[in-house]
């Protein structure tokens, strides 16, 4: 699905160097290039505050206990993504609520957000699914006017743009209160292990943020919260700093793989290639709006595990993301679920497929790929 070792071969002369810089300075915690690269990204997302810290898990959870949420408050968020984001919501005793999500963009749906607010309704969580921002403008219209937090899971949409009403364009994991990311090596930016970060514009809750990732010091050994130990490592920071110059340029290259992929599919009525929210493809030259850390294919009138299966034979790695729904997960079952009200998560689960995805893929490859595809669908 991803081919790291490709990647890591034409930047190693920059990567490694920054890696052995903090091997002779022995700074291996909260040393200088954790520091550098949180200038670097704070500069790259136009964002005031980045807060490193373990993984992306770690940094959807402390943005929830930086907001100060209380046991039995709700937080909405998708029926269809990673796992990582109910499971925090749960772990802090929060009360998830699971909603729909649309066809086109595979992002939270709107109207389902609004129909699940309550009064115990404190946050809504979108997340940026697949490297494509979710309706985030309708999204912070809803929390103002019920005066709710927006975390943004941007795990999967590192560099991606939102791009406003008036034509004005922002980072995606910008926008709400607060938002969050992962380094995990397949995601757009990865490290060479795990890491995360937090981003936000709210001067109080970074200061509140960086006590928490700390044991819940503001002043060596005095604890004024319950906080948690999560560091991004030094050496991951000098892989992130490297790597982070060629971001944009990575994600180039995803969107043109995607082009390539999209024009093989264009006739094949029974598969539906990813669509975006701006109609163009996510792929025109002057448009981030998707970063494509997924390809995201939904097959129709063919049998989606039997390509897989047909796939994985002929030595084409693809993903099912996500396979079950969260709401039909036996760790986050609710008897207020109704199976009516995840039409969508329900079907999608049964036909998207996610095809090999990276920064080095040539055109031999993508052939190979697409023929393999269409031949099986042509039978
Ligand atoms: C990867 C991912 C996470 C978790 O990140 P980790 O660094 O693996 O903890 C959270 N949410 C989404 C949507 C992800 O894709």
């Amino acid at each position: 699905m991803v081919d790291l070792k490709g990647q890591y071969n034409d930047i190693k002369d920059v990567v490694n160097p920054s890696i052995q810089e903090v091997i002779e300075n022995t700074a291996f915690i909260n040393g200088p290039k954790v520091h550098d690269f949180q200038k670097n990204l704070e500069t790259y997302l136009g964002v005031k505050h980045v807060i490193p810290c373990a993984n992306g898990t770690d940094a959807l959870q402390i943005a929830m206990m930086g907001l100060g949420l209380k046991p039995g408050d709700e937080v909405i968020t998708a029926d269809f993504t990673f796992a990582a984001t109910v499971e925090v919501i749960a772990l802090l005793q929060l009360t998830p609520v699971l909603v729909d999500v649309n066809e086109d963009d595979f992002n939270i749906n709107i109207e389902a957000v609004k129909k699940a607010i309550t009064p115990k309704t404190k946050a809504i969580v979108p997340v940026h699914l697949f490297g494509q921002c979710a309706n985030i403008e309708a999204i912070m219209d809803i929390a103002n006017e019920h005066n709710l937090f927006v975390i943004e899971d941007n795990a999967q949409a590192i560099g991606a743009d939102y791009t406003y009403k008036d034509g004005s364009k922002v980072k995606a994991g910008t926008i709400g209160n607060v938002g969050a990311t992962s380094f995990f090596p397949s995601k757009n930016l990865g490290c060479y292990g795990d890491g995360g970060a937090i981003f936000t514009n709210d001067d109080q809750l970074a200061h509140t943020i960086r006590g928490i990732v700390n044991h819940g010091m503001y002043e060596r050994y005095h604890h004024d919260v319950v906080g948690v130990n999560s560091r991004l490592d030094s050496i991951q920071a000098a892989v992130l700093n490297a790597k982070l110059p060629f971001l944009d340029a990575y994600n180039k290259a995803r969107q043109t793989a995607a082009r390539k992929y999209n024009t093989a599919f264009k006739d094949i009525d029974s598969i539906i290639t990813p669509k975006t929210v701006r109609g163009c493809d996510g792929v025109c030259d002057t448009c981030d709006c998707h970063v494509f850390h997924q390809y995201t294919l939904r097959v129709q009138g063919a049998n989606r595990d039997a390509l897989a299966k047909h796939l994985n034979e002929k030595g084409i790695p693809c993903g099912v993301y996500y396979p079950i729904p969260l709401h039909r997960q036996k760790a986050y079952l609710d008897s207020r679920y109704k199976e009516n009200d995840f039409g969508v998560t329900n079907t999608l689960v049964k036909d998207v497929i996610s095809l090999p995805m990276h920064t080095e893929l040539d055109d031999e490859q993508i052939d190979y790929i697409t023929s393999t595809i269409i031949n099986f669908i042509n039978g």
